[in-house]
């Protein structure tokens, strides 16, 4: 179907980004009886979380890792009918001083960094020794100092996130290191969500499936800016940067970019030993992902991938602080007044959603516009 066919009926409506907010919205719209025409500017549907085989049959995200977890049964359910899952729980090491520790900080990481034989108590009475109280606790910095103290906050924090924010950790919000927790156990996973999952085909094929609707119709290498103004779209579910939309009229909303490397390994069945290593210290990266520790695949070779955090370029994260959140507020004002669009999914409601988060928020959005 193209475009200029598309009838302006009251169900009827554009969405604008086929990533997990814009996917979610179309389907749930779709499946209340309603007409959806789905728009992105790229060549593939799923937004960021997009896989695909690389060149030696390797199934990779081509926009970093992307691993699932939730505490969200309804988000968990509400997948579940577009793919079955592959258990998998995500596990990293980060390298301080050329060797590998478990990260996040757990009771194995102090007592090998710093050759002691710490038990559970011993290992809470070490971070209450270590630890530079803070009150309040305002940026990342506070938050780091404040539960490890001085050294583990340089050794693993301090670099990490001056490269991957281009920042302070003191001019970044709380949650951001509040991202990572502290353990006394030895619990070893990334994530401690009660579901943990990859889609058992991948994350695209899992969008195909939700997008296979006879109500929608997919419209791929389409920029909505290029539209808008020829056409009289009376209902739109807008879920790029928000700060575009506007015309950038209160200037630009600063969301933080990445390049990817990616490479393949032939004749190499395991480059390292865990999903994703972390290098807060050396490197103009920030961490390897290895991912067929991810998906599970056999191949007689490997791919892997590099993020490289830049300031221009495609926008991947919200920089969250003070600043950019006072100015996101003046645009959220100006989405608030603006008829008949919705605003959802991690560009336009400038959060650092994770996957699960941005599929709830959708499914809220969805259910306000069929009320
Ligand atoms: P997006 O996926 O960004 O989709 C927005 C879409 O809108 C894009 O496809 C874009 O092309 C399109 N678009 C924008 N403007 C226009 C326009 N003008 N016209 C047409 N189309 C337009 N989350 C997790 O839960 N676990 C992880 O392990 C994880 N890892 C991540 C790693 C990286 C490197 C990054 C960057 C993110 C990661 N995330 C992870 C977060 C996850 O990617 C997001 O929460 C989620 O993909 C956001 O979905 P979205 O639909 O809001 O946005
Ligand atoms: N972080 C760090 N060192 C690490 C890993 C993370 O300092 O080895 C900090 C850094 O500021 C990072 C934040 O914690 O941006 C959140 O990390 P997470 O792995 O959740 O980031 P994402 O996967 O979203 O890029």
């Amino acid at each position: 179907m193209s475009i200029k066919k598309v009838s302006l009926a009251p169900d009827f409506f554009v969405v604008v980004g086929a990533g997990f907010a814009g996917s979610v919205v179309s389907r749930e719209l779709a499946d209340a009886g309603n007409q959806v025409l789905l728009l992105d500017k790229r060549s593939h549907i799923g937004g960021n979380a997009y896989d695909e085989l690389d060149d030696a049959g390797v199934l990779v995200h081509r926009y970093g890792p992307h691993i699932f977890h939730t505490n969200s049964e309804r988000v968990w359910e509400y997948l579940s009918r577009f793919t079955e899952w592959r258990p998998y729980e995500h596990r990293v090491l980060g390298v301080v001083e050329g060797k590998q520790y478990p990260f996040p900080i757990n009771r194995d990481t102090l007592n090998r960094l710093y050759d002691l034989d710490l038990d559970e108590q011993g290992a809470a009475e070490f971070f209450e020794r270590v630890r530079e109280p803070r009150e309040p606790v305002r940026s990342s910095e506070d938050v780091v100092l404040n539960s490890v103290g001085r050294d583990l906050y340089e050794k693993f924090f301090l670099n990490y996130t001056r490269k991957q924010w281009g920042v302070e950790p003191s001019e970044l919000k709380a949650g951001v290191a509040a991202r990572i927790p502290i353990r006394t156990n030895t619990d070893d996973r990334y994530f401690t969500d009660t579901l943990q999952a990859m889609p058992l085909h991948g994350y695209t094929k899992m969008f195909q499936c939700m997008l296979d609707h006879p109500n929608i119709t997919v419209e791929l290498g389409v920029d909505f800016f290029d539209l808008r103004h020829r056409k009289n779209w009376e209902q739109i579910v807008y879920t790029g940067p928000i700060d575009s939309y506007f015309d950038c009229c209160y200037g630009r909303l600063p969301y933080r970019s990445l390049s990817f490397e990616h490479e393949h390994l032939a004749h190499t069945e395991k480059y390292q030993a865990v999903g994703t290593v972390n290098f807060p210290n050396d490197h103009a990266y920030t961490r390897i992902t290895e991912f067929k520790h991810l998906t599970g695949q056999e191949h007689g070779g490997t791919s892997i991938v590099r993020e490289y955090p830049q300031a221009e370029g495609d926008p991947y994260y919200p920089i969250p602080n003070d600043k950019n959140e006072e100015l996101y507020k003046r645009y959220e004002a100006l989405g608030k007044a603006e008829k008949g669009v919705t605003f959802v999914g991690r560009l336009a409601q400038y959060r650092y959603y994770n996957m699960d988060q941005v599929v709830g928020s959708a499914l809220t959005a969805a259910k306000r516009l069929l009320e």
